[in-house]
């Protein structure tokens, strides 16, 4: 069985127990997880802080170069990640070769920065003296990936933190550890300096917090659930820490009276059903006119019935990532009948060939109403919950009774509502007429409310996060 260790100084190094890696189609252990300890964690940061400087002292120019050509060894190898990637995430090969290729496309978009890392000059308000800002690295990234899309997630991270003249400490999410390990790999053997990069693999409750409170790290940057991702802002604010947070959503799809309804019904079927639902953008409130409700709800339901399950190349979508959130997932679907609420298609574990996996039927339930559980927490999930709105006025007002505040989007085709509603919607993603996910390697992503807390990676902000900047005045006698 395959052993996958933690990555450090470009060694191999193991803890004391190893945990399964499955693979969520099937449940089959694909791989054994070496857990890292403490003392895993202090030698990466020793590691991390003893190549930083050298790293820094490297033209940014030179490091974006370095960073092109991990892109071009990743992208030779693209089969081979991929196929990582759909067997411990568990999604269709097709799925995982896109997203290979969104890693790819962020890390040259980073590595290009490498040329365009610029500050500000500014005009003084004193005769013979310049103003200016310039960026520098902030010493060490402690970055926390969640599974769900496990290359771009390193991607996004890893790449700005390089760039910006960073050592790492990655801790991959340990349900998808392999691919992490694959692109450190690949990333170091294309020229990142070995201690630049470290990987400690482990458990997240065991030792994330104690990555994220060490002395030695400079900037923490988290992606995944609003829950640890407050205990992270609790434990790095202590100590006064840079933190990013990138957390979960509960994001909301309106359906206008004048909605195109068979677009609207194709882009709410992927919006809460691709990937299995597992995108911190994925819909999962859907806000329908009175008026369309019918018409729509019907739509919707054959799209989510003609979704096909599995991993073949003719598969919408595959299992979620593990049984626990399977577990998760039924109880809240349970909890919503309970209260009241109806399953108007799906609602069970599939059984049958794909019984041993951890599959979930695309579900679509009516009748919650707006504080119940299932209307106010992020299920990371297939599940889509339908709410009735009387007007435009009345859709606004359910899209922003959320907790969180990531993406939204609206279907109509009035240019007045559309304009208003990308306004007034209290996220920090607005769409028309598509779905409530897609986000570009160039633009700010991030959100409001308890989706975040006001950082944006990637995009040119992503430079923000991962570096400091520094205010220069330079004052001279006129020879
Ligand atoms: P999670 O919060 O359970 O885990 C995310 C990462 O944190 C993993 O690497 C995990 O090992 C680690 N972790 C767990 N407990 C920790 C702790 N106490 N201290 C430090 N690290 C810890 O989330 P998940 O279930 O893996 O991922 C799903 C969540 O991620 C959803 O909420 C989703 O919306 C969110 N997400 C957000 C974005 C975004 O950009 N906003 C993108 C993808 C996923």
């Amino acid at each position: 069985m395959k052993l996958i260790p933690s990555l450090i100084g470009g060694e191999d190094v193991g803890g004391a127990r190893t945990a399964p890696v499955l693979n969520p189609h099937d449940g089959s252990e694909i791989a054994r997880l070496s857990l890292a300890n403490a003392g895993v964690a202090e030698r990466a940061f020793a590691a991390a802080r003893a190549a930083q400087a050298a790293w820094a002292a490297t033209p940014a120019v030179k490091r974006g170069e370095i960073l092109f050509k991990a892109c071009a060894a990743i992208e030779e190898r693209a089969e081979e990640l991929s196929r990582i990637v759909a067997e411990e995430a568990g999604k269709p090969l097709k799925d995982a070769r896109g997203e290979t290729g969104g890693a790819v496309q962020c890390g040259r978009f980073f590595a290009g920065e490498g040329q365009r890392l610029f500050g500000r000059t500014m005009p003084s308000n004193t005769v013979n003296k310049y103003a200016m800002t310039i960026r520098q690295p902030c010493g060490v990234a402690v970055l926390i990936t969640a599974a769900n899309t496990p290359a771009p997630n390193f991607a996004w991270k890893v790449f700005p933190a390089l760039i910006c003249g960073n050592a790492v400490v990655l801790k991959p999410a340990e349900d998808t550890p392999i691919s992490a390990d694959w692109m450190a790999r690949v990333l170091i053997e294309a020229g990142v300096p070995a201690g630049v990069l470290n990987v400690v693999q482990g458990l997240g409750a065991e030792i994330g917090p104690s990555l994220v409170e060490h002395d030695g790290a400079d900037v923490v940057s988290f992606t995944g659930s609003t829950r640890v991702g407050r205990e992270i802002a609790a434990k790095a604010g202590a100590k006064l820490k840079k933190v990013s947070l990138e957390l979960g959503g509960k994001n909301a799809f309106v359906v206008c009276d004048d909605a195109d309804l068979d677009k609207a019904a194709k882009w709410a079927s992927l919006s809460a059903f691709s990937n299995a639902g597992q995108r911190c953008a994925a819909g999962s409130r859907f806000i329908v006119f009175d008026a369309v409700y019918d018409a729509f709800v019907d739509r919707f339901v054959a799209a989510a019935k003609a979704q096909k399950l599995g991993i073949g190349e003719d598969c919408d979508f595959g299992p979620v990532i593990n049984e626990r959130q399977l577990t998760n997932m039924l109880g809240a679907i349970e909890r919503a009948t309970a209260a009241g609420a109806r399953v108007l298609t799906g609602g069970r574990r599939v059984g049958g060939a794909l019984a041993k996996g951890f599959y979930l039927e695309p579900t679509i339930i009516e009748g919650a109403k707006a504080e119940d559980h299932l209307s106010v927490h992020e299920l990371f999930g297939p599940i889509a919950a339908l709410y009735r709105a009387k007007n435009y006025a009345e859709a606004l007002q359910l899209a922003n009774d959320s907790p969180y505040g990531l993406t939204a989007c609206i279907h109509t085709r009035s240019i007045d509502r559309a304009w208003n509603f990308v306004r007034a919607v209290e996220t920090g993603v607005a769409v028309v007429n598509a779905g409530t996910f897609g986000s570009e390697p160039h633009m700010p992503f991030g959100g409001r409310k308890a989706s975040g807390n006001g950082s944006r990676e990637p995009g040119t902000e992503a430079l923000d996060v991962y570096s400091d900047l520094k205010d220069i005045y330079l004052v001279i006698d006129p020879p």
